[in-house]
């Protein structure tokens, strides 16, 4: 684009109309401002790049190219940490499906987390860094029998038990392999983390566990309590994802307790392990206001002491499987602007399109879940007027968005870096090869020099997987 153009086009943004946008996002009084959303530490340098981990992401761009996605290994182990000690007492495991490597696997078995995994795949990668099958949780709606075995082979620590075939199954297995397998019963509870609607019957229509509105999840528990081979030890609940209060968790922890008392009426037994899940939100954008680990602990600690009392039970084994909160906010997502189009719309505003190197391939969320997220541009300071843009990506679908709404400096033009905030999760584990895209590598940065963790899938990769 030349600078005439440029000039042109950045005096018609100014007169521009701006296009209908959502009521919380607000013109940034300073573009250039870094919000809470982004990596600890991470800064602009004296010409405005943005650095993450200490490296600029210019500097990574142009080693590693773009899409690229930065992950800070100093913010990852810092969360890890900061979730091990506010849950002092409690299992904290890692939730291995928001993003899994080998590297991350050695890094969440050096700050003491456990790792919760949903497949034979997600389980092969941490036991091929040696992560103690001890401290590894698995569940998932439709384990195979390959993957059950598998599981219980290596020895994991427990089995989240999802339906009753899988009971039939594990204890067929654990009498050929003579082994005793540790079971928890996923149970869902009827609270819908996503509408806030905390209702008996909510959640009952969906794949997951035994639902608590009928009498499926104590038959589920006395079943496994009665089958050879299964050593029943508790509960397992998840409500959902990104959720910024502890209500969900309060009724969740409620009805999974009143379960709990309900087993020891019926059977005598008091179980020692709970699970509440993960779910814990964390900011894509300034709207959001996630809740202080600290906070969520005590918010946590007090139902769970609240029902306990209420019920007279035991003392409980606690444990918690965050994944987004420890990797989302660590990941940074880097892409090079290839064409900015304003586009005027029928009531004649203009919408800005800001195409970059990636899109619905290196993340599906906002395609998916309309999730929201925050833009900047990375290579330079600007001082021009914010303009209203729509960042998409270069796939052929019309929904191929990065951020639905958002605000860029009017001279954003082609060949410029931008970085999308809070992208380690759900991203990267999620890619896809739509358009024959090659996943976009891994690359931790703030511990030692940069380096990636997953390399980026070549045209090569792509084409030994086709036959011909
Ligand atoms: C997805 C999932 C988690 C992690 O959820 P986050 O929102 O990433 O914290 C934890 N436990 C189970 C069972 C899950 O399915």
């Amino acid at each position: 684009m030349s600078a005439w153009r440029l000039a042109r086009y950045s005096v018609d943004m100014a007169e521009s109309v701006l296009p209908p946008l959502p009521d919380w996002l607000t013109v940034p009084s300073n573009l250039n401002a870094l919000g809470a959303m982004w990596p600890r530490g991470a800064v602009r340098d004296d010409q405005g790049v943005l650095c993450v981990g200490g490296c600029s992401v210019v500097e990574l761009a142009q080693r590693f190219g773009t899409p690229l996605l930065v992950l800070d290994e100093t913010d990852f182990r810092a969360r890890a940490k900061a979730w091990v000690e506010a849950f002092s007492g409690w299992d904290v495991y890692y939730a291995g499906k928001a993003f899994l490597s080998k590297a991350v696997a050695r890094w969440v078995d050096e700050e003491g987390l456990g790792l919760d995994v949903c497949s034979g795949n997600e389980l092969a990668t941490a036991l091929a860094v040696g992560f103690p099958a001890s401290r590894i949780g698995f569940h998932g709606n439709n384990k195979s029998l390959d993957e059950l075995r598998q599981a219980v082979e290596a020895g994991v620590g427990r089995i989240v038990v999802d339906c009753d075939e899988e009971i039939s199954r594990l204890s067929a297995i654990a009498s050929d392999l003579g082994k005793h397998v540790r079971v928890l019963v996923r149970v869902t509870t009827g609270v819908d983390a996503h509408t806030h609607e905390y209702i008996a019957t909510a959640g009952a229509d969906q794949k997951f566990g035994f639902s608590l509105t009928n009498e499926r999840a104590l038959a589920a528990l006395v079943a496994c309590h009665e089958t050879p081979g299964l050593a029943l030890a508790g509960v397992h609940s998840h409500i959902g994802s990104q959720i910024f209060d502890t209500a969900g968790f309060s009724v969740a922890a409620q009805r999974t307790m009143d379960l709990l008392a309900a087993f020891r009426d019926a059977t005598g037994v008091e179980l020692e392990e709970l699970d509440l899940g993960g779910g814990a939100g964390i900011a894509y954008t300034p709207a959001d206001t996630p809740v202080a680990v600290e906070d969520f602990h005590a918010g946590l600690a007090a139902i769970v002491e609240e029902n306990r009392t209420r019920l007279g039970l035991g003392a409980l084994r606690l444990s918690i499987e965050p994944g987004r909160a420890i990797v989302g906010p660590a990941g940074v997502a880097v892409y090079t602007v290839g064409v900015v189009k304003p586009q005027v719309l029928e009531d004649g505003s203009t919408r800005v399109y800001v195409s970059v190197d990636g899109g619905m391939s290196d993340n599906i969320r906002p395609a998916l879940y309309h999730a929201d997220y925050t833009g900047v541009l990375a290579n330079r300071h600007s001082d021009a007027v914010p303009m209203a843009v729509r960042v998409v990506g270069k796939h052929c679908e019309s929904g191929d968005i990065l951020v639905h709404d958002g605000y860029l400096p009017s001279d954003t033009r082609p060949g410029d870096v931008l970085a999308l905030a809070a992208c380690g999760a759900y991203t990267r584990s999620m890619a896809s090869n739509y358009n024959m895209a090659t996943k976009v590598p891994v690359v931790a940065v703030g511990e030692g020099t940069p380096r990636a963790i997953m390399r980026r899938e070549t045209l090569d990769d792509l084409l030994r997987l086709d036959l011909g």
